[in-house]
């Protein structure tokens, strides 16, 4: 038996993109058009959602440091670090509160569920965590900091089976016929 939603989210065919298209009139009388990629997030809860142009993504960024750590409950968290007039609050942006985790570092979190929210950073742009995102950006990240730090527990280097998919069914009844065996 395997997890029913195993594969959900896996699939780049099921993306759903959101495009904008807008257009303005110029001062001599003609319109430009233009149509921009958009990707949308949100909270566990859902009273905070988001959106940011695809273009307004300037990188992403792996880090594997002890707070990233604790404040995404992962190996590591993922950021896009994003242009502030490419994001936009859809709802919820009152609900998000916020903790000062390092000197100059604030980390955004929705004031319900603890999901991890976009921040505005001292450095300018805001910080988008990747997990909150419903859609594929198509933005991976383009560099991974803090490695030094990188827990012992992290499924980086570990032995044993690994899968590029949720694995084969045979794993997953060898692996839950273990179950009879604790009780
Ligand atoms: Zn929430
Ligand atoms: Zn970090």
């Amino acid at each position: 038996m395997r997890p029913q939603s195993a594969n959900s989210g896996h699939s780049r065919a099921a993306k759903k993109r959101t495009f904008f298209t807008g257009a303005f009139c110029k001062p001599g009388g003609f319109v430009l058009c233009y149509t921009a990629a958009m990707t949308k997030g949100s909270c566990l809860c859902g009273a905070v959602s988001f959106e940011l142009d695809d273009a307004g993504i300037l990188f992403s960024v792996a880090c594997y440091c002890t707070n990233c750590r604790k404040v995404s409950g992962s190996q590591f968290g993922v950021y896009l670090q994003v242009r502030p007039e490419s994001f936009r609050w859809l709802a919820g942006e009152d609900q998000v509160g916020s903790f000062e985790s390092s000197p100059g570092n604030r980390r955004g979190f929705c004031r319900t569920c603890g999901s991890i929210a976009p921040i505005r950073t001292s450095y300018g742009v805001v910080r988008v965590p990747g997990g909150a995102l419903d859609d594929d950006p198509g933005a991976s990240p383009d560099v991974s900091i803090f490695v030094s730090s990188k827990a012992g527990w992290c499924a980086v280097g570990v032995d044993g089976p690994t899968f590029p998919d949720s694995g084969p069914p045979e794993f997953w009844r060898d692996r839950l016929s273990r179950l009879g065996s604790l009780s």
